[in-house]
C-alpha cells in the first residue's frame, strides 16, 4: 500500500521537484518524486511514520510559485506508472527560495546580509553564467575560491550539493557603496547590513540610490509627484502587507506577485497615494533577487511600505551607488498577464529561458536575441551570447533581426509563422489544420494547412504620415470631420500631421486621446480603468473584412467629438476589437474545416479584449503558448516547427 501526494504543476522547469528531493535527502525519507507534463507525484511508504512530520516541514521549505496548483492525496495498491518530464540542468533566475532567505536574515548565518545567497533550487544562477555547460568553470564566480566551509557544503548539504555557484560573504563577492565623496567596502556581515541599512534610509529621506542588482541597474527612489522618474517606473512593495492597503486586487495577483517567481503584474491602484502617483494602474514588483530583497527589508525598518525603482545603465545620476565588480549578464524581466485562473507569460526572457525543447532536427534558430543551440545532445533555448560557435545543417533567423549568420543555408522567417507554430507544437497540434490570429500591434488572420502558415486576412497597412490627407479621402463626409476636428484639438491636429510614418496604431491613438503614455500599454491602462458596461462600437473596417486602421481612428476621433469620456473610448477600442476576431475567426474554420484556433501576439494581454475573446470564441477553447511567452519570444521556439 503507498500513499501518494500529488501538485498541479503547469511547467517543465524542474526546481520545484528536485528541492523536494533533495529536502527529502535532508530529511532521509524514503520517496519517489515523478514529474510529470502537469504534476508532480510523491509516493511514499503507507506506514512510514516519518510521513507527517515531512509533510508539514515541506511547506517551510516549498516556495510558492506561479506553476504550483492544487494539491491532493490518496491511498494505491501500485506506485504510478506516468511518463516523467526530462531532467535538466539549467542555471535559474528566481528570488531565494525560503531556507536561503532563512540564512540571509539569520545573523548566526555565514550569508547574513549576503545578497548572493542561493541553492541549486534557487536565486540569481543564469546572470553568472558565460557559456554552457553550466559548471563553476563557465561562470564569472570562476576566479573565486570557494573557503572551507563552502567546500563542505558542497560536499554534504542536501540544498548545495555540487552547487556550482557556491560563495558566501568569506569567500564571495564583494560589495562596495559611494556617495560623491566617499567610497565604503563591505568586508564583513556587518558591513553589509550597514550598507543596505544607509541605502533604505537614503531613499526614505527622498534620496536616490542606483544599485547594481542580479537583473541590471535599478535606480531605486520613493515615488513623489515632483519626481519625473515617478510615471514609468515600477512600484517596489517592500512588504506584502501592503499590496491589499494599496492596490486593488484578486487573490490570483497577490498569489503571482509573491510566488519565486517573482514576476511583473501590472495592478490598478487602490490607495489615494497611489492613483495620485500612478493614475488608475501600475506595474508592480515585489523584491525579486538577493540585493533588492535586502535592500527592501531596509526600506521597510526605515519606516516605509513601498518605493520605485526603473531599469537602468551604471551611469545615470544618483545620490548614492551600490556596485559590485562582478559583470553579470541580466535577463529582460517577464511580464505577466492574469485573468481569473488564466495566466499568460506576456514578454520577456527571465523565468521562462533558459529552457530545454524537443528538437530532432539539426537546426539552430534565432529571434529576439534568443537561440535554440543544441549543447551536448540537447536543445536549449538562451541568449547568443552563452552559446559557443556550433556545426549546423541550417539556420532559421527571425526576418528584422539583426545577425548576420555567414552561414550557406540561412532561412529568415516572419514573427506570426513561427509564433503559431510555436503553440501548434506545445499542444501537439502540428501537422493538423488551424485557424489564427496573431495580433501584436497589427492584426493577422493567419490559416495553417497542415504544412505551413498563411496570412489569410492581412491587415491593411499602417503608415503614420500623410495621415489626415488618408483621413479625409476615407469615405464621403471625412473631410468635414478633419475640419471639425481642427478647431476642436488644433493641439493634437498639429502633432498628427507631422507624425513619422513608423508609427503604430495604438501610439497614434494614445496621442490622439492625448495620454501620458503614448504606447500601446497607455491605452491599456486606460482601459482598465473603466468599470462600467461596454456598448460603444468603433468601426474597425471599410471593405472587405479586413482591419483598417484609418475607419477605426477616423471613429475614435467622432467619438471624441462627442465627449466620449477616455477610459470608456480605451475599453471599448479593445471590447470592438474582441467582436470583429470573433466574427471572422468562425467564419475562417467553417471554411477550412477546422476548429482549432491559435491566438498569439502581445496585445492579447489586455482584460477587455481577454474577456470579450473568452465571450465570442470561448466555445472553441482558443489555444495560447504555455511554457513561452505569448508574441515574441515564442518565435525562437516555433521556428524549430517551420
Ligand atoms: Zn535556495
Ligand atoms: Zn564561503
Amino acid at each position: 500500500m503507498y500513499f501518494i501526494f500529488e501538485i498541479a504543476f503547469s511547467s517543465n522547469k524542474n526546481y520545484i521537484a528536485n528541492l523536494l528531493r533533495a529536502y527529502a535527502t535532508q530529511q532521509a525519507m524514503k520517496v519517489d518524486i515523478l514529474q510529470t507534463a502537469d504534476k508532480i507525484i510523491m509516493t511514499f511508504k503507507k506506514e512510514d511514520e516519518k510521513l507527517e512530520s515531512f509533510l508539514l516541514g515541506m511547506e517551510e521549505v516549498i516556495p510558492a510559485s506561479l506553476f504550483l496548483g492544487k494539491g491532493k492525496h490518496y491511498f494505491a495498491e501500485e506506485k504510478p506508472a506516468l511518463m516523467p518530464v526530462e531532467k535538466v540542468n539549467l542555471p535559474l533566475n528566481i528570488a531565494p527560495c525560503p531556507s536561503c532567505q532563512k540564512e540571509m536574515f539569520d545573523v548566526i548565518s555565514r550569508r547574513y546580509y549576503y545578497p548572493f545567497t542561493s541553492c541549486n533550487h534557487c536565486g540569481s544562477q543564469h546572470p553568472f553564467l558565460t557559456k554552457y555547460p553550466y559548471i563553476r568553470a563557465n561562470t564569472t564566480m570562476k576566479f573565486l575560491v570557494p573557503c572551507a566551509a563552502c567546500e563542505d557544503e558542497r560536499k554534504n548539504h542536501a540544498l548545495r550539493m555540487d552547487y556550482p555557484l557556491i560563495s558566501c560573504i568569506e569567500c564571495g563577492i564583494g560589495l562596495r557603496m559611494l556617495d560623491k565623496e566617499t567610497e565604503h567596502m563591505a568586508l564583513n556581515k556587518g558591513d553589509y547590513r550597514k550598507l543596505f541599512e544607509v541605502s533604505g534610509r537614503a531613499i526614505a529621506a527622498g534620496q536616490s540610490v542606483l544599485m547594481k542588482t542580479m537583473h541590471g541597474y535599478r535606480k531605486f527612489f520613493k515615488p513623489s509627484t515632483e519626481e519625473d522618474d515617478t510615471v514609468l517606473s515600477t512600484l517596489l512593495m517592500a512588504s506584502a502587507g501592503g499590496f491589499n492597503e494599496h492596490l486593488m486586487m484578486v487573490e490570483q495577483e497577490f498569489n503571482a506577485l509573491l510566488s519565486i517567481e517573482r514576476p511583473l503584474l501590472r495592478v490598478a491602484t487602490k490607495s489615494d497615494a497611489l492613483k495620485a502617483l500612478y493614475g488608475s494602474s501600475v506595474q508592480v514588483k515585489y523584491p525579486d533577487d538577493g540585493m533588492t530583497m535586502l535592500l527592501a527589508r531596509e526600506v521597510i525598518n526605515a519606516g516605509l511600505e513601498y518605493i520605485a525603482y526603473v531599469e537602468c545603465d551604471s551611469s545615470v545620476e544618483a545620490d548614492f551607488l551600490v556596485d559590485f565588480d562582478m559583470p553579470i549578464n541580466s535577463q529582460k524581466d517577464m511580464k505577466l498577464f492574469i485573468n481569473q485562473d488564466t495566466k499568460l507569460f506576456v514578454s520577456g526572457e527571465r523565468i521562462l529561458f533558459p529552457a530545454q525543447v524537443q528538437s530532432n532536427k539539426n537546426r539552430v534558430t534565432v529571434a529576439h536575441d534568443l537561440a535554440c543551440v543544441k549543447v551536448e545532445e540537447k536543445s536549449i533555448i538562451d541568449a547568443l551570447e552563452v552559446f559557443d560557435t556550433v556545426d549546423t545543417s541550417e539556420i532559421y533567423v527571425l526576418e528584422d533581426e539583426d545577425f548576420e549568420s555567414g552561414h550557406s543555408n540561412e532561412h529568415r522567417f516572419e514573427q506570426y509563422k513561427a509564433s503559431m507554430m510555436s503553440v501548434l507544437s506545445e499542444h501537439y497540434k502540428v501537422g493538423q489544420k488551424a485557424v489564427g490570429v496573431h495580433f501584436d500591434g497589427t492584426l493577422n488572420f493567419l490559416y495553417y494547412n497542415g504544412k505551413t502558415v498563411i496570412n489569410a486576412v492581412p491587415a491593411i497597412p499602417f503608415e503614420s504620415d500623410n495621415l489626415w490627407e488618408k483621413i479625409r479621402t476615407l469615405r464621403e463626409g471625412s473631410d468635414r470631420l478633419v475640419e471639425n476636428y481642427k478647431k476642436a484639438y488644433p493641439e493634437v491636429w498639429e502633432r498628427l500631421d507631422t507624425l513619422e510614418g513608423d508609427m503604430d496604431i495604438f501610439e497614434v491613438t494614445a496621442i490622439t486621446l492625448g495620454l501620458a503614455d503614448e504606447s500601446f500599454e497607455g491605452i491599456s491602462a486606460e482601459a482598465l480603468s473603466f468599470l462600467g458596461k461596454g456598448g460603444l462600437q468603433i468601426d474597425t473596417r471599410v471593405k472587405d473584412n479586413r482591419f483598417d486602421n484609418y475607419a477605426f481612428l477616423t471613429s475614435i476621433m467622432s467619438y471624441q467629438l462627442g465627449d466620449v469620456e477616455n477610459n470608456f473610448m480605451c475599453y471599448s477600442i479593445y471590447e470592438s476589437f474582441g467582436d470583429y476576431i470573433g466574427e471572422i475567426v468562425p467564419q475562417l474554420c467553417d471554411k477550412v474545416g477546422s476548429n482549432i484556433v491559435v491566438l498569439t501576439g502581445e496585445t492579447f494581454a489586455n482584460q477587455s479584449l481577454y474577456a470579450r475573446i473568452q465571450r465570442t470564441l470561448g466555445q472553441k477553447n482558443p489555444l495560447m503558448s504555455k511554457n513561452f511567452p505569448i508574441g515574441k519570444e515564442n518565435a525562437v521556439h516555433g521556428a524549430l516547427y517551420l
